[in-house]
């Protein structure tokens, strides 16, 4: 359905501020630490006691606790055994998710700093790309599992409405320029209905009033708070005021119910598509989603003319290629760069003059 069809990890966003699953936690702490995070300061609290009662377990046994991805699945997991080391009731246990989800909003948001020239600069080239595609009229879909809105608020400052594969009544009424842009573990900007029977995700699409507070070189995007305050345009019921997220861990089929129309799209674009081009995305290996996606997904008698991953992390070559059929490998190219410096290269593996 899509002749191209990127893939975009967190490495993307990097240049946004936002950190990595590896780090996520140390920037954490330094925003509870330096009192940036005053209206969720008892779930930060909550999340990084817990992390340290985990980490107390190290004498016998080993588990990556830096890894914000690993942290989920051992919240999920100690729930599934009603067990967690430091945490003495099961009610605490599944509170400990919810919690995990409000401090990953919360640290997005608060680093994902937008320059005070409004420009991404890494999003900024990327959606030039788009642009051309469009003018083109060539077919293309952005997967991404990010959450952050680095690339939704440099799509609107483009002028691109992203189209999130969503009963979106915003897509059917405008005649802009729109990219289709599915994010797969949904999204800092997603609401959702409170009335079971609708339970809609909505985007919200307010994304040119930043924040800017005196002294700071940046802005930001304040979207989180303002979920509560809508109405589903669908039965006119309030929205819950956490975001839609899904965690990236290998139990997210539990999910399925909020999300799978947006992972059913990506599976039919997906399908027959020429061009794969996968940017800061590192193929963790806690998450086993994007293989079945790809190996499911795509259609074998569509040849793949390229298979092209850009990433600094050069163990990431060897993950995809892991992946890869004997077809898809003689058109695999592993480029070692990071996401802002890939875009000349794009460029020229789609045929677009910069
Ligand atoms: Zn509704």
């Amino acid at each position: 359905m899509s002749e191209i069809v990127f893939v975009i990890g967190a490495g993307a966003s990097k240049h946004c501020g936002t950190p990595l699953m590896n780090d996520f936690l140390d920037v954490a702490r330094d925003l509870l630490r330096r009192g940036e995070v005053k209206e969720a300061k008892t779930v930060f609290e909550k999340v990084l006691n817990a992390v340290g009662g985990l980490n107390a377990v190290h004498s016998k046994a080993k588990l990556d606790m830096d890894n914000i991805e690993s942290v989920y699945t051992a919240f999920e997991m100690g729930l599934l055994l009603g067990k967690l080391p430091g945490i003495n009731s099961e009610e605490e246990i599944a509170s400990l998710t919810p919690a995990l989800r409000k401090v990953i909003s919360y640290t997005l948001q608060k680093t994902t700093r937008i320059p005070l020239d409004s420009r991404f600069q890494g999003y900024y080239d990327f959606t030039n790309i788009i642009n051309k595609l469009i003018e083109q009229k060539r077919t293309f879909t952005l997967i991404t599992f990010n959450y952050d809105l680095g690339l939704d608020y440099t799509l609107y400052r483009n002028k691109i409405l992203p189209d999130y594969g969503l009963d979106d009544i915003a897509i059917q009424e405008n005649k802009v320029n729109k990219a289709l842009y599915l994010k797969l573990h949904g999204s800092l900007n997603f609401g959702r209905c409170i009335k079971e029977s609708c339970a809609r995700i909505i985007p919200y699409r307010e994304f040119l009033i930043t924040k800017h507070t005196p002294g700071n070189n940046y802005s930001t995007l304040p979207i989180i708070e303002k979920l509560g305050n809508q109405k589903c345009p669908f039965c006119k019921e309030p929205q819950s005021e956490d975001p839609v997220i899904i965690p990236p861990t290998w139990n997210k089929t539990a999910y399925h119910n909020q999300i799978d129309k947006v992972w059913r799209r990506a599976a039919k674009e997906m399908a027959d598509t020429e061009q794969i081009i996968i940017m800061g995305y590192s193929l963790p290996t806690t998450d086993w989603f994007f293989n079945y996606l790809y190996g499911l997904g795509i259609d074998m008698a569509t040849p793949l003319k390229g298979f092209y991953v850009y990433n600094p992390d050069s163990n990431v070559e060897k993950r995809f290629k892991d992946l890869l059929g004997t077809g898809a490998i003689e058109r695999f190219h592993y480029n070692q760069l990071r996401f802002e410096e890939s875009i000349s290269s794009i460029s020229s593996v789609l045929g677009i003059k910069e």
